[in-house]
């Protein structure tokens, strides 16, 4: 149920990563917002008409002050939908977000207590909520709001039948959930056209298409809450084990889930990524033979030919290792032979190996503090590692620049910085080259060739080895990406 209810979606006017940031003068129109100056037509009457109910429902409460028992109802039920809010359930099916089964709490104060009553649980469950989730304020003005409003409306839908027979409470009860409803979804599906420019009844069909289930589920809760309610406040604590089972079961259920779409997600992202990364070597392999079979080809250019083959072929075997690696990774199944290394040997063979091949716009040097200790480390891993960065460094250099491989000693752990002038990383980037095929926009790489995966497992191999990576780029200046390794 609800903007609020059914669905967590609710007003964003201030998600700040969207358009380009544009300065504002201080007392000038354009002070708030666009996107939020077009939500105010249907936030300010929601905030009015909230604090209008709200105020109403403080006054007729004092006017007519309950006795002990209903404050000790409403306090049980309050502390329920605080409790509920604070843990919404994202609920398969409901594109519109997580739902909240604090509605379940408020309409059964509606129906048992009254529309004041609900009002009040209804505006004391969202302000602590949404103040410890540092809510921008319009949204939690507009969300409070909603949740007042569909409160008092449940209260008053369930009026006329409370306090009545069985079927008196179970009608009290649905009709307050469906009173709730109405109203979280009449006003969210307003608040969100406006603020997307659609169609207001296109928005609410679609909403209540995904919510109606659920809702359904939370009305018929309400009403075994209510119903058991009228025969003990406390028999109804029976519900409160099979809430909290669902609750508990959704919570997995969704999770199982969003791993699937992750595996499906990377299924697909695999897939794209090894085909392209296939298609270029084998083609020039493809080419190079049948030049070598069609025609007579001597000397240099026979050899420059056989070269493409045996680079391709060796690239493609990297390709293979790469994916067979982090396929290991994954699977938790990489061993790893963790001995005193020598860390300096490595690192040195790492720059020397390459020396012959480097191009002449890039110096490639090592430097190594005096006196470092073994690092505790398997040797193969952290050539690997070395060797994946010493390469990134390269291909991102397009332009040439200075790559150092430093290594240094800082208290228990030996630290390595592979440093380069190339074309850096954006800072909306940082978090993401780590994960796997992840791979900076190819025309921010100028169209160099990867999987994505070398980073991925540099840093499963790091990590694997009770190290730590990370890096630090300015886009247009050069990267450095850091590990250490605990001293042997
Ligand atoms: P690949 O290089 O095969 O694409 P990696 O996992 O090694 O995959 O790197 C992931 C992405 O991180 C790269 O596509 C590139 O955009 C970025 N990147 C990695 N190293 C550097 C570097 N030294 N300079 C700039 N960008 C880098």
């Amino acid at each position: 149920m609800g903007a609020k209810g059914i669905t967590r979606r609710r007003l964003r006017p201030y998600s700040g990563r969207s358009g380009t940031r544009r300065r504002r003068g201080r007392w000038s129109g354009d002070f708030i917002p666009a996107e939020t100056r077009r939500t105010l037509p249907i936030v300010l009457p929601v905030a009015g008409a909230g604090t209008f109910a709200a105020v109403a429902a403080i006054h007729s409460l004092v006017v007519d002050w309950p006795g002990g028992s209903t404050i000790a109802g409403v306090a049980g039920l309050l502390v329920a939908a605080i409790l509920s809010e604070a843990f919404p359930l994202p609920i398969e099916g409901v594109n519109a977000g997580a739902t909240s089964l604090a509605i379940v709490f408020i309409v059964a104060t509606a129906a048992i207590y009254g529309w004041p009553e609900a009002a009040v649980v209804g505006l004391i469950t969202m302000v602590p909520v949404e103040v410890e989730r540092k809510k921008p304020p319009i949204r939690a003005i507009f969300n409070t709001g909603l949740y007042v409003c569909a409160a008092t409306v449940a209260g008053l839908a369930a009026a006329h039948w409370r306090g009545g027979g069985l079927w008196a409470i179970v009608v009290a009860g649905f009709l307050g959930s469906a009173a709730f409803y109405g109203v979280d979804m009449f006003l969210l599906s307003a608040v969100i056209a406006r603020l997307r420019s659609q169609n207001f009844f296109v928005t609410l069909r679609r909403y209540v298409m995904t919510t109606v289930l659920p809702f359904l589920v939370i009305a018929s809760l309400t009403v075994t809450l209510v119903v058991l309610w009228d025969r003990s406040p406390f028999v109804s604590l029976v519900v409160v084990g099979p809430l909290i089972t669902i609750a508990l079961y959704e919570r997995w259920l969704h999770r199982a889930l969003e791993r699937l779409r992750e595996f499906d997600r990377l299924k697909d992202e695999f897939i794209a990524v090894i085909s392209h990364e296939l298609r270029t070597p084998l083609t020039s392999v493809y080419g190079a033979a049948l030049t070598l079979q069609n025609r007579d080809v001597h000397g240099k250019t026979r050899e420059s030919l056989l070269a493409i083959v045996s680079d391709e072929a060796a690239r493609l075997a990297r390709l293979l290792d790469d994916v067979l690696s982090a396929s290991r990774l994954d699977a938790k199944t990489e061993r790893f032979e963790i001995i005193p290394t020598d860390a300096a040997e490595i690192a040195r063979a790492a720059v020397e190996a390459v020396q012959p091949q480097l191009p002449s716009h890039l110096e490639l040097d090592v430097v190594i503090e005096p006196k470092l200790p073994p690092v505790a480390a398997d040797a193969d891993k952290l050539r690997q590692i070395l060797v994946n960065l010493r390469e990134n460094a390269i291909k991102y250099s397009p332009d040439g620049g200075r790559i150092e491989i430093a290594l240094s000693h800082h208290d228990s752990v030996v630290r390595f910085a592979v440093r380069d002038e190339g074309i850096g990383i954006a800072e909306d980037e940082l978090a993401q080259i780590f994960d796997r095929f992840h791979r900076v926009d190819p025309n921010m790489t100028r169209g160099v060739g990867g999987t994505g995966l070398g980073l991925y497992i540099s840093r499963e191999l790091v990590e694997g080895m009770r190290g730590r990576m990370w890096v630090t780029s300015t886009e247009g200046e050069g990267s450095t990406f850091s590990f250490e390794l605990p001293v042997a």
